[in-house]
């Protein structure tokens, strides 16, 4: 009698335990978001002001759940705030609006398990492999980190300058939590997972040859639409890519149209309804007719 009650009780504890977490993040995500947190997206989330209202409540319903699930760390003695971490989710869930907003569970980044941010940039130790294979160790300052094993690392300093209008394209949060989209895939190499073979290899195409030409660019010093640190490899191609689809979507599908289209067929939502600035002139994109890169 004492063992079935035992053992009875014992299933209450591990469905509570089960139960508990799930009823929680149910709570969380229902509620709507504080006036001070909706105030703080208006503020640093540039996109934000031209969203209609499902957006916005979609938007709010995502940074609720992302706040709820991932851990943040201050670094470096940083005091963390709301400002911080609403302004950090509001960006990070801004790539997947479009993918899961109208979920009715929506799922953020389930591999990331927290956001470490440092008041500045940071000090990391890296690894330069030089063309003789000769492994050197270097600290290298950094503003933002992506890793596959669930973390995300920021300088705050610059997620807090990206949203500006003083930096057109730029935007860490977006960049690093494009990678932890990338590694979904299973390898961080420019190619998120996509669903069919059809679709890596348009992607594939397109982005090969948009990456061939930037390299290009960056090695004649020509400026185009995306920041010549996306010729460093695919990886951060897609990265750099991703913050110029966001933040400046206009020029990106004027100059890049086919990379933009592969681009609205991922994130499944066009950052162009949110900016009413029309685009600026710009020349045909040179084709160069060379490809240097291999995507899968
Ligand atoms: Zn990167």
């Amino acid at each position: 009698m004492m063992e079935a009650l035992a053992v009875g009780l014992l299933g209450v504890v591990i469905l509570a335990a089960w139960l508990v977490p799930k009823w929680r993040l149910r709570r969380a995500v229902s509620r709507p978001l504080p006036p001070q947190h909706v105030a703080i997206l208006a503020r640093n989330v540039m996109q934000y002001s031209g969203m209609d209202d499902v957006q916005r409540q979609q938007l709010g319903r995502m940074v609720q759940h992302f706040l709820h699930q991932k851990k943040f760390v201050g670094c470096a003695g940083l005091e963390l705030t709301d400002e911080m971490r609403v302004t950090i989710a509001g960006q990070a869930c801004l790539l997947l609006l479009g993918r899961i907003g109208g979920h009715e569970k929506p799922v953020s980044y389930p591999t990331l398990e927290m956001v470490l941010v440092y008041p500045g940039a940071f000090l990391a130790p890296r690894k330069q492999i030089d063309v003789s294979g000769v492994v050197t160790e270097e600290r290298q300052d950094l503003l933002g980190e992506s890793w596959g094993d669930g973390r995300v690392i920021l300088s705050w300093d610059h997620v807090r300058r990206g949203h500006t209008a003083n930096a057109p394209g730029h935007n860490v949060v977006l960049h690093e939590f494009a990678h932890q989209l990338d590694s979904e895939s299973g390898n961080t190499n420019g190619a998120p997972y996509l669903g069919s073979s059809e679709r890596y290899r348009s992607w594939s195409e397109v982005l090969s040859r948009d990456y061939a030409n930037l390299r290009h660019d960056a090695m004649w010093g020509r400026q185009g639409v995306l920041d010549h640190y996306g010729a460093t490899n695919p990886a951060e191609f897609f990265a750099v890519a991703t913050e110029s689809f966001f933040e400046q979507p206009h020029q990106l599908a004027a100059r890049h149209p086919a990379l933009y289209d592969e681009f609205l067929k991922y994130y499944r939502i066009d950052p162009r309804q949110w900016q009413s600035t029309p685009p600026a002139p710009v020349e045909e994109p040179p084709q160069y007719g060379v490809v240097y890169g291999q995507w899968r």
